[in-house]
């Protein structure tokens, strides 16, 4: 399944500002919040794709690398929407608008300090159709988050220490009174971690992670096809608090083929002749992904005839056998004629106006025939 683009999920420009994002998210996150649509599959799909898009989006750093490359590598599954992401992220919007709506977030809420999986990352790898046939090894450049090594994923500049949280002492939550709610908030000083860092790290700035581009040596396997993912063990983001890292997925996408459209395990493709091949029959070289193969077509053969070379398709990832090359005939009508050939032409027509001319051209003359007919009909 491909994804929207996030501007579009949420409605909103491409240079909309984060209130106008923030916005956007919330109205939806309500709409489409499982809570409110108990059962309904539609609505939590659009529901974790609103929680993807405000991920991203809310993220100026995110952002930036999503409008530079798109889905490629930059975004994170997001799994439910929750438990990825970083401190901060859009769980902190959503604590306001659901808190004690829907019972203060029950269970899904982790403590503040609590280890998390890191999120996984998606990479769209596209590949021309040669390489997908035959199978490759790529290499990928992907941006991701990792545990900063200076201060071992703690925030905290390395000999310093760390208070307790003097707005939430220490619990990552806060209560504020807004209209008739009572809601309970990430701590906005400590982003529910609960301690209060002194001195930050100088290389993470306090964010216990840095954003690193790694470049993987993927091997991808012969005969995948758009859609297949290969999921690389632990190369997504990194946990959080000791949390194991997430992992990143390699999304196939295969390019259009100049000669060969891709259907499954068939191929096809369209092999131009000149009409005068077609009517007398003749030979015809092919081309297949391992070369070209001569193809007999038979005299009087029409446009649009399929031609199936077996085996001539390909192997599938999963194992079978391999599926066939279909070549469908179109008879090109001839151009830049000079004098002599449309001489000859008109030479052919000639004796094709003789008596038996129904003879030669069954499909005309018989399509003819019912338009004289369905004019008949119509006069009164
Ligand atoms: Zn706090
Ligand atoms: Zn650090």
């Amino acid at each position: 399944m491909s994804k929207r683009d996030y501007y579009e999920v949420l409605g909103v420009e491409k240079g909309a500002d984060q209130k106008e994002i923030k916005k956007a998210y919330r109205r939806l996150a309500q709409k489409f919040h499982p809570d409110r649509n108990p059962d309904d599959e539609t609505a939590a799909e659009k529901f974790r794709e609103v929680s993807d898009a405000y991920e991203v989006l809310s993220d100026e750093q995110k952002r930036a690398a999503y409008d530079q490359f798109g889905h490629a590598g930059v975004d994170g599954q997001g799994g439910g929407g929750f438990g990825g992401g970083g401190a901060g992220d859009f769980s902190d919007i959503f604590g306001d608008v659901f808190g004690d709506i829907f019972g203060g977030g029950g269970g899904r809420r982790r403590g503040p300090n609590a280890p998390a999986r890191g999120s996984d990352l998606r990479y769209n790898l596209e590949l021309d159709l040669e390489s997908a046939v035959a199978g490759t090894t790529v290499d990928i450049r992907v941006p991701r988050h990792i545990t900063c090594d200076r201060c071992d994923g703690d925030g905290a500049e390395p000999g310093t220490t760390k208070d307790t949280c003097p707005t939430c002492q220490g619990m990552g939550q806060v209560r504020m009174q807004q209209g008739f709610f009572a809601v309970q908030q990430t701590c906005p000083t400590c982003h529910g971690t609960g301690v209060q860092i002194k001195v930050p790290c100088h290389k993470c700035n306090a964010e216990g992670r840095v954003r690193e581009t790694r470049t993987l040596s993927v091997k991808i396997p012969p005969g995948v096809d758009t859609g297949d993912r290969i999921r690389l063990n632990g190369e997504g983001e990194s946990g959080i608090n000791g949390g194991p890292a997430g992992d990143l997925y390699v999304q196939v996408v295969i390019k259009s083929h100049p000669i060969f459209h891709r259907d499954g395990k068939h191929l096809q493709c369209e092999v131009p002749i000149n009409f005068v091949d077609a009517a007398l029959g003749g030979e015809l070289e092919v081309p297949t992904l391992d070369g070209r193969v001569k193809l007999k077509i038979p005299p009087e053969t029409q446009t649009g005839k399929l031609f199936r070379l077996r085996g001539k398709g390909v192997k599938p990832v999963r194992g079978g056998a391999p599926g066939d090359l279909l070549c469908k005939v179109v008879i090109e009508t001839p151009v830049n004629l000079n004098d002599e050939q449309k001489d000859l032409l008109r030479q052919l027509q000639k004796s094709f106006d003789g008596s038996n001319s129904h003879s030669h051209s069954p499909k005309k003359t018989g399509f003819f025939d019912s338009v004289k007919k369905f004019f008949e009909e119509m006069k009164p």
